[in-house]
């Protein structure tokens, strides 16, 4: 079932980037493996994805310390601080930074380890109540802060777009995603670059690669619905 899925995922983001004239190596998948065993990870792994997405830190740490394969972990849930410490050394990029404080503890959790540690910044972009991440004002201040943390490089920007029947409707917000980190760009911040854009997700990856997506987090698609009874 997950060769199967995957193969027509690659069929249709390879499409999309034809379509839309980008290429394909330009956009990175992430199989979103939260709440799948280990061996659903080794089987999209044996398909050769190379990027996985968890959202407990735990579960990334168990995952992370047991796989043979060569793969690449991402923090794509919200983080608490005091979980840092589980995936600092584990992760290649954290993509749901969105406070002052859980960046200076990352940056902190860093330094002992003498790592430099890789972020996105998650926008609210939005403006949803239910939803972690910063809005659009609240980026730049936050930015200039974390510029300053040694042990940080800012690599773009992260969302969580609404859950929607018709992809179209998240389009705007993608859009929206897209001109902020043109924006941020323009500013020259130090240690803050803005090459990478992580969004849209099983429901709206194809309209997320259209509005540049360099990240695309997929979970339900590749590995079938969650039980989160467990
Ligand atoms: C669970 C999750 C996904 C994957 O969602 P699907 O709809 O199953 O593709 C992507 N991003 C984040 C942050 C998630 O928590």
């Amino acid at each position: 079932m997950i060769a199967e899925n995957l193969r027509e995922i690659e069929t249709e983001i390879q499409a999309v980037c034809s379509r839309c004239g980008r290429n394909r190596s330009d956009v990175t998948l992430i199989a979103v493996s939260k709440t799948k065993p280990l061996e659903m990870v080794e089987e999209a792994a044996a398909c050769g994805i190379r990027d996985f997405g968890e959202n407990y830190p735990q579960e990334l740490k168990e995952k992370a310390e047991t796989i043979k394969d060569q793969v690449r972990w991402h923090q794509i849930g919200h983080l608490q601080r005091n979980k840092v410490k589980y995936i600092i050394d584990k992760v290649c990029l954290i993509h749901s930074v969105d406070s002052l404080r859980l960046a200076q503890q990352i940056n902190a959790e860093a330094e002992k380890r003498g790592l430099i540690c890789d972020i996105l910044i998650e926008v609210n972009i939005a403006e949803e109540e239910s939803k972690f991440g910063v809005t659009r004002e609240t980026v730049y201040p936050l930015l200039e802060e974390i510029s300053g943390l040694a042990n940080i490089r800012v690599k773009g920007l992260m969302t969580i777009a609404p859950y929607v029947e018709n992809p179209e409707e998240n389009r705007i917000h993608f859009r929206n995603l897209h001109n902020l980190s043109v924006d941020i760009k323009s500013k020259n911040i130090d240690n803050v670059t803005m090459n990478e854009l992580s969004m849209g997700m099983t429901g709206d990856y194809q309209v997320a690669i259209e509005e540049g997506a360099t990240m695309i987090r997929v979970g339900t698609g590749i590995f079938g619905a969650r039980d989160y009874s467990r």
